[in-house]
C-alpha cells in the first residue's frame, strides 16, 4: 500500500494518472491529505471510481491525540499522539515571539543511549514515515485552530539515525502548497552523527544545525553519550567546520549542564577554546533531571559563571528558557511514563 502523504506533489500527479484520471485531482487530493483528512471516501469532490481505486491501494497515515497537557504558566501543550501500530510518540507546541513552534518527534524511540535523556530509556521502536511527521504539525494546527511557523526536530529519536525520511519531510514542509515552512525556521538537532553530518551538508537545505555536545573531552562525552564512542570530538567539530564552509550556515552547539559533571569553570574555558572562532552559537540547557537517572542540574550560579566565561571567547551564547515546567514539556518523558 502506498503512504499517500509521504509522496511529493509530482508523484501524487504520477500515480493520479497512473490511475487513468486527469492531473488536476492531483492538487484535490494533495488539499484534503494536507487538511488532515483521514479518509478517501470523505473527498467530496473526488469521483467515486477514483476514490475506490485510492482505497485499493493506497493509505492514509493515521496520528491521533491520546493525550494533550497545557502549561498553566506559558501556554506550552504537549501532545502524546498514538501511531496507527500503537507506538507513541510526543510532540510540544510553543509560543515565541518569532512564531509558534513545533518539537518534533522523529523516531519511537532512540537507540544513541544518551544517559541522561528519557528517549532512550527503552530503546528505538521503529522509524517515523515522512506522513508521521507532517501530521504531528497537522494534527497540532487542527487542534489549536493556529498556524504553526517553526520546526524544532528536538523531539523523540535521532533525526540523522533515520535520514531518508527526515529528508523527504522537509522537503515535503517546505512545499509551498503544503505546510510552506521555510528552512530558515526549521532546526535539526543531532546527537553528532559524523558521516550524515557529512551528507546533510550536501543537500542544499539552508536549515540550522543544532549539534549535542554536551563534554569537552572525549572520557566525559563517551560516558554520557555513547555515540561518542564512534566519533571523537575532533572528528565531530571537523565535519561541523566542513558544515559552515559547505553551507555557510552558522551551528548552534548544545550543551546541556550537570552539576559537578560539565559545569566548572574548567570545562567553560575548555569549551570556550575549542569553539572560539568558530561560525556558532551555543545553546546552554540547565539539565532536565530525569527520574531514571541520577543527573542534577546545575546551581544558578554555576550557570552563571559558565555563561559569562563562554563570553569571553566572544561566542554568541544563551541559557535555553524552559517552557512547560508544569507538563514535563521535555520530550521522552511522558512517553515513558506510558509504555510498559
Ligand atoms: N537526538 C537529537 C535530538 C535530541 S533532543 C540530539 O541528540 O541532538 C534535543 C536536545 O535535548 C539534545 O541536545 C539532547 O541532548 C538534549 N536533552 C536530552 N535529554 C535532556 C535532559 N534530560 N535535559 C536537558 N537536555 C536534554
Amino acid at each position: 500500500m502506498i503512504d499517500i502523504l509521504s509522496l511529493y506533489p509530482h508523484e501524487i500527479e504520477d500515480f493520479i494518472v497512473s490511475l487513468g484520471e486527469k492531473s488536476f485531482r492531483a492538487s484535490q487530493l494533495f488539499a484534503w491529505l494536507y487538511k488532515g483528512s483521514d479518509s478517501f471516501s470523505g473527498m467530496t469532490n473526488l469521483p467515486r471510481s477514483l476514490i475506490s481505486r485510492l482505497e485499493e491501494q493506497a493509505v492514509i497515515k493515521n496520528i491521533v491525540i491520546e493525550q494533550k497537557l497545557v502549561s498553566v504558566i506559558d501556554g506550552t501543550v504537549k501532545y502524546l499522539f498514538a501511531l496507527d501500530d500503537g507506538e507513541k510518540i510526543e510532540s510540544v507546541f510553543m509560543r515565541y515571539k518569532h512564531g509558534n513552534t513545533i518539537c518534533l518527534s522523529t523516531q519511537a524511540g532512540c537507540r544513541m543511549g544518551c544517559s541522561f535523556c528519557a528517549s532512550a530509556l527503552n530503546g528505538l521502536k521503529r522509524n517515523l514515515l515522512p506522513s508521521e511527521m507532517l501530521l504531528q504539525i497537522i494534527m497540532a494546527e487542527r487542534d489549536l485552530g493556529e498556524k504553526i511557523s517553526n520546526i524544532v526536530l528536538m523531539g523523540i529519536g535521532e533525526p540523522l539515525d533515520n535520514y531518508d525520511n527526515v529528508i523527504r519531510f522537509l522537503r515535503l514542509v517546505n512545499n509551498k502548497d503544503g505546510l510552506n515552512i521555510g528552512m530558515r525556521h526549521i532546526s535539526l538537532s543531532t546527537c553528532g552523527l559524523v558521516d550524515k553530518i557529512d551528507r546533510l551538508s550536501e543537500e542544499n537545505l539552508p536549515l540550522t544545525l543544532s549539534v549535542s555536545l554536551h563534554a569537552t573531552d572525549d572520557i566525559k562525552r563517551r560516558a554520557l553519550m555513547p555515540v561518542a564512542n564512534r566519533w571523537s570530538i575532533d572528528k565531530l567539530l571537523a565535519s561541523c567546520e566542513r558544515y559552515i564552509k559547505k553551507t555557510s550556515r552558522r551551528i548552534s552547539f548544545e550543551y546541556a549542564l550537570i552539576a559537578g559533571v560539565n559545569d566548572s569553570v574548567e570545562d567553560a574555558n575548555k569549551l570556550g577554546r575549542m569553539l572560539a572562532g568558530m561560525l556558532c552559537h551555543l545553546n546552554l540547557i540547565p539539565i532536565n533531571p530525569i527520574l531514571e537517572k541520577n543527573h542534577k542540574k546545575s546551581e544558578k550560579r554555576a550557570i552563571e559563571v559558565f555563561t559569562r566565561t563562554i563570553e569571553t571567547y566572544k561566542i554568541s551564547v544563551t541559557v535555553r528558557r524552559r517552557l512547560g515546567s508544569d507538563i514535563n514539556a521535555s520530550c521522552g518523558q511522558l512517553r515513558a511514563g506510558h509504555s510498559n
